[in-house]
């Protein structure tokens, strides 16, 4: 019988749970539609059955179970009330429910903290004890480790770094403030630049381009096709990005700022740019001593097998 540790990835739209093995491979998985939910208590059961499933299924016995999800607390193994793309409203114990089912460890943190963990264990950051992951997508999450330990703070709320201030009295932000990294920076803010710049450079776009529609990706492609405006756009977006990391340095002098998500795809429009801007950027002290890397874990897997790494660090006793 092979022992595999559950990666669970929380998401708005999708529950994702996997068997991952010891070397970080996710070798099972299944998918619950966690928008259709919304009974904390029915929610955590299907979750429950599809572990016993997947067990089934590999004959395998599990050792621990890892769950990332938004607002989730370390601290007291919950998913707080009232998460913002969450169905459900109240409090979700999970941690509990699980483990007095499983009998195993059952850990969870927030999306980015678990792949920052999922870096350290089986990805970039192996050997790493002080770095940052920074993930793009809709929105702008990271995850600090220092000293060796994942940084937590008082609420597990460390490391917000989408909803640093970048440009007093900028773009407005969903969280109610304005100017935040994130606005510039998500696939949402380059999409946004990218109208910006198209406003007054439309004849240097192809005809048949909905600019108003045009998502991040072919943003992207357009920039590695070499046209102008949608290679300023990813410019502008690294000049963005390049301080709001530089800045991020001066908090825990890390050693890697390791990027994923799908802006960042993109590769040398974003990446160029990046690194020329962030060593300008860098304090004195710092130039020369951090380096920026793209994530190397698959895309599809990268959550769950930082979930399923939660578990690799001292599990907590709610
Ligand atoms: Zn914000």
């Amino acid at each position: 019988m092979d022992r595999f540790t559950v990666g669970i990835d929380i998401g708005g739209t999708n529950t994702v749970t996997g068997l991952v093995d010891g070397s970080g491979n996710v070798v099972a998985r299944e998918t619950l539609p966690t928008a259709e939910y919304t009974d904390g208590a029915a929610f955590v059961e299907d979750i429950a059955q599809t572990i016993l499933r997947l067990e089934a299924a590999r004959n395998a016995t599990i050792d621990g179970i890892g769950i990332g999800a938004p607002n989730a607390n370390y601290l007291t193994g919950t998913i707080g009330a009232g998460t913002a793309n969450l169905m459900i409203k109240e409090e979700i114990p999970i941690c509990r429910v699980l483990r007095e089912k499983f009998g195993v460890d059952t850990v969870i943190s927030n999306d980015a903290d678990a792949a920052a963990l999922g870096e350290r264990i089986y990805g970039s950051a192996k050997e790493c004890d002080n770095f940052i992951l920074v993930t793009l997508g809709t929105g702008v999450g990271s995850g600090f480790f220092a000293d060796g330990r994942l940084v937590h703070g008082r609420d597990c709320l460390a490391g917000e770094l989408g909803h640093m201030t970048l440009i007093p009295g900028g773009r407005e932000c969903t969280c109610g403030r304005r100017g935040c990294l994130e606005t510039y920076t998500s696939a949402r803010g380059i999409c946004r630049t990218f109208r910006e710049l198209a406003e007054t450079n439309a004849s240097l776009l192809p005809g048949n381009l909905d600019i108003g529609t045009a998502t991040s990706r072919e943003i992207g492609d357009l920039a590695n096709q070499g046209n102008s405006v949608a290679v300023e756009t990813f410019a502008k977006t690294a000049e963005y990005l390049a301080i709001g990391l530089a800045n991020a340095v001066t908090f825990s002098n890390p050693e890697i700022i390791i990027l994923m998500g799908g802006p960042t795809k993109v590769g040398d429009p974003l990446l160029q740019p990046l690194k020329r801007h962030f060593e300008r950027n860098l304090l004195y002290i710092y130039k020369g001593s951090v380096s920026i890397e793209l994530s190397r874990l698959d895309d599809n897997d990268a959550a769950i097998i930082g979930a399923a790494a939660l578990t690799k660090i001292k599990p907590h006793t709610t």
